[in-house]
């Protein structure tokens, strides 16, 4: 830690907050690992106890930095993360244990208008969930991790879920948040009228000269900007410049920045959410799929009807759910294993007789009675006629369930039924044009079929926007497996660019996609982000090496070695 030790940092930041700073090792290890491939022990982990705290952390450890020593900081909520991000050998800043209390939850005076929330960071998503929901509103851009991940992660990562096709990600949703800036300075990032900015640009603080440098480099830099707008409709690679200004309206919001940086700009201790009332019936056309070369023409032909969610997985996916149905069954408990099991008996049919479809898709209409939701459904089977595919519809949730839980089981099933390998996240999140799918989707598992001795995989994804999720299984204990997270990913990721994607539309980039983004965006818009981050962060306090500054190296070093490290 340079001339610092970490005995007199300790004792500098147990002075100088309310909050516990630990360096006990079961809860470093602890902070070591997230849902990624890496892992990186850290020194201390600190529990802030509200804001002041945050501020008298950054502080001390930016005197620290200042001082030659060699020290950072990671914010860590949830710690699902499958990128790296909340990984550091130096301080965590662990959210969950204090700062995790739920504010108001209002409602629009027109309830349809939906609402808003106010939350800490450190508030579960399951129970911000609970809370919103007993007003009759939803954050629909919950993760498929929602009952594991915190509000911290969802806004620093801006998450997507399975309802983003109808509602969008977390980005639409974050209205303003409370942060703590890299000199310990707190302020509030909302929505500003030009008139607005034109004040807070006259700020003699760090604030005031955020506002003055990223204005000027959004306005020399608009072009360049617009053409780097990623062509997708989901994205989290890089920072999201695109999103501060509005061109019709000219309001200027950095919290549409700050969603999705990773905590390397800023930590945010509270947030303002946007909420929608949910629809309350579903039903669902199941559509599977043999020929790939139709499937552009099916997301085409089922877009316009307007699902809530439109998700798929493949073959693998579907031939192993068929094979450890009993375990799955078993794990869900008896009442519901019953209806499932009988459910499931076509499907299991299906594989015995050797007529598995490539992609099974699952597209969910949502309406406020179930007559409507079900019409819907219909109207998009009606779509698809003279199309040659098998469809079915599931006329209410209880139907649709299983293909929800294969969805959303199938690959934490694939990890506990295979010992010894590890779920590896490296490919697992790119993007592309659904018109794409054809060229594409050949390409692809051409690819990875080059691989097959090296890991065990399933493709599963949000059809609908060209969100598509690999995480394979693999041992790692071997070198030339390793080797392969290397190799991999940047033949996939030029496949992925070729087409107009990103090579992360919700996990975004941490220790394993940030050295991918000047292949992604060209080393101008890389620049911008490196001026970013020097205007937020001029002593590299926040997050290091995420976002900004990343190596393949880094990768390489902190690559686990096995499924115990
Ligand atoms: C099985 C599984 C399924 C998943 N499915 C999805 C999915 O559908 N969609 C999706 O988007 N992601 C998904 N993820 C990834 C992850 O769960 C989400 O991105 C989640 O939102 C992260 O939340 P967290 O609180 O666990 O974040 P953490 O892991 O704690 O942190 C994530 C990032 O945010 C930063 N951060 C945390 N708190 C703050 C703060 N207060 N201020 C500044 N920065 C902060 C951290 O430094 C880190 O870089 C999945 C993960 C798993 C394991």
């Amino acid at each position: 830690m340079g001339t610092m030790n970490t005995t007199d940092l300790k004792g500098a930041l147990e002075s100088a907050m309310r909050g516990e700073v630990s360096d006990d090792a079961t809860v470093l290890k602890g902070a070591s690992r997230d849902t990624s491939l890496f892992m990186r022990m850290p020194k201390l982990v600190v529990y802030p106890q509200d804001a002041n705290d945050v501020s008298a952390v950054v502080q001390e450890v930016g005197r620290a930095r200042g001082a030659g020593a060699d020290v950072s900081l990671a914010a860590r909520s949830g710690g699902t993360d499958m990128s790296g991000g909340p990984l550091t050998t130096s301080v965590v800043v662990s959210f969950t244990k204090h700062m995790n209390h739920m504010g108001e939850v209002t409602v629009s005076r027109r309830q349809e208008a939906g609402g808003y929330a106010v939350t800490e960071p450190g508030v579960y998503y399951r129970d911000f969930e609970k809370a919103t929901l007993q007003k009759g509103l939803l954050l629909p851009s919950y993760p498929a991790s929602r009952e594991i991940a915190a509000m911290g992660g969802i806004v620093s990562n801006n998450s997507g879920g399975e309802r983003t096709l109808e509602y969008g990600k977390t980005e639409k949703y974050v209205e303003e948040v409370d942060v703590v800036l890299s000199d310990g300075s707190q302020t509030t990032f909302n929505a500003l009228t030009p008139a607005e900015l034109k004040e807070k640009k006259k700020l003699e603080t760090l604030e005031g000269e955020i506002y003055r440098a990223m204005d000027t480099l959004l306005t020399d830099n608009a072009m360049l900007i617009e053409e780097k707008r990623p062509k997708v409709s989901k994205n989290s690679a890089g920072y999201a410049l695109w999103s501060i200004k509005d061109s019709s309206t000219g309001i200027f919001n950095l919290a549409k920045l700050i969603c999705g940086s990773q905590g390397t700009l800023a930590l945010w201790t509270r947030a303002k959410l946007g909420l929608v009332k949910p629809k309350e019936h579903r039903a669902m056309l199941v559509i599977f799929l043999k020929d790939l070369n139709i499937l552009p023409e099916i997301v085409n032909r089922v877009l316009p009807q307007h699902p809530e969610s439109f998700e798929s997985y493949d073959d693998h996916t579907f031939t192993l759910a068929v094979k450890f149905l009993p375990q799955m069954l078993s794990q869900m408990g008896l009442a519901k294993a019953a209806r499932l099991g009988i459910d499931f008996i076509p499907e299991a049919a299906l594989v015995a007789t050797g007529g598995v479809p490539k992609l099974i898709l699952m597209a969910e209409f949502a309406e406020d009675t179930i007559e409507e939701a079900d019409r819907r459904a219909a109207a998009a089977q009606d779509a698809l006629a003279g199309l040659d595919v098998q469809t079915k519809i599931e006329k209410d949730e209880k139907e649709s369930e299983k293909y929800w839980i294969v969805r959303r089981e199938s690959f934490n099933l694939l990890r506990k039924n295979l010992h010894g390998l590890v779920s590896s996240p490296f490919i697992d999140d790119f993007v592309v044009p659904p018109s794409c799918y054809p060229d594409f989707l050949p390409k692809l598992n051409a690819l990875l079929d080059e691989y097959k001795s090296n890991m065990i995989y399933t493709v599963a994804g949000h059809i609908g926007n060209g969100n598509i999720h690999i995480i394979p299984l693999m041992d790692l204990t071997k070198e030339e497996n390793r080797q392969v997270i290397l190799d991999l990913a940047p033949r996939v990721y030029e496949l992925v660019i070729k087409e107009g994607g990103t090579t992360t539309g919700e996990h975004n980039d941490g220790i394993i996609r940030t050295p991918y983004l000047p292949m992604l965006f060209g080393a101008e818009m890389v620049a911008l982000f490196e001026k970013t981050k020097k205007v937020f962060d001029p002593q590299n306090i926040f997050n290091p090496g995420k976002k900004v500054g990343g190596t393949f190296a880094d990768i390489k070093r902190d690559l686990i070695k096995s499924a115990e490290d």
